[in-house]
């Protein structure tokens, strides 16, 4: 089973990749944000305490998206592989899907970072906000928080996947069948 992760900053264009390597290649498609996003529509409990976190910009708890990645593992044990978009976003998430994979026999396939520098997630972001209604996406100090965290939190993961022989970095500006074009030719 193949297991990819899609790494990079917010507004990289991950979930858009992610999609066309989905329908190339019959992946399943795993977004720690969809999946919380899809919690708060519910109004379960847990949507409630992570609405909290990412209205601000905050990440949410490690054990809530290990969580939701291993019951995502275990509903769909026949699929060919997955597709990780926006997780793990901390070496300790980095850690535990590793156990997790290993536990099964299995291991991270390759990581595909999709790199643009802080003014262009500022731009994309802004712009994504004009087309979806996301409410981390909709004020400047909520994006400039998320990129804080993401150089703090989530740019650490780069290192553990090098140390694994698995990082790949391709450039993320241009177009969308562009970059995709960068992803293939590094699988
Ligand atoms: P995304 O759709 O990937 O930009 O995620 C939206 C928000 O959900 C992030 O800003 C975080 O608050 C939260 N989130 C998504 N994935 C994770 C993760 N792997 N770890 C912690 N928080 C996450």
């Amino acid at each position: 089973m193949k297991h990819y992760i899609l790494f990079g900053p917010p507004g990289a264009g991950k979930g858009t990749q992610a999609a066309l390597m989905v329908e190339k290649y019959d992946l399943r498609h795993i977004s720690t944000g969809d999946l919380l996003r899809r919690e708060i529509k519910a109004g379960t409990e847990l949507g409630r305490q992570a609405a909290a976190l990412i209205e601000k910009g905050n990440l949410v708890p490690d054990e809530v998206v290990e969580g939701m990645i291993l019951s995502e593992l275990e509903a769909h044990p026949d699929v060919k592989g997955f597709i990780y978009d926006g997780f793990p976003r901390t070496v300790a998430q980095a850690e535990v899907l590793d156990k997790m994979l290993s536990a099964r026999g299995e291991a991270v396939t390759a990581v595909i970072s999709i790199m643009i520098d802080d003014r262009m997630v500022l731009e994309r972001i802004k712009h994504r906000a004009l087309l979806e209604n996301r409410k981390d996406d909709a004020d400047e100090s909520i994006i400039l928080n998320r990129i804080r965290n993401y150089h703090a939190k989530t740019e650490p993961v780069i290192g553990f996947y090098k140390a694994e022989g698995k990082y790949n970095e391709i450039n993320g500006e241009g177009a969308v069948e562009e970059i995709f074009g960068r992803i293939l030719s590094v699988l």
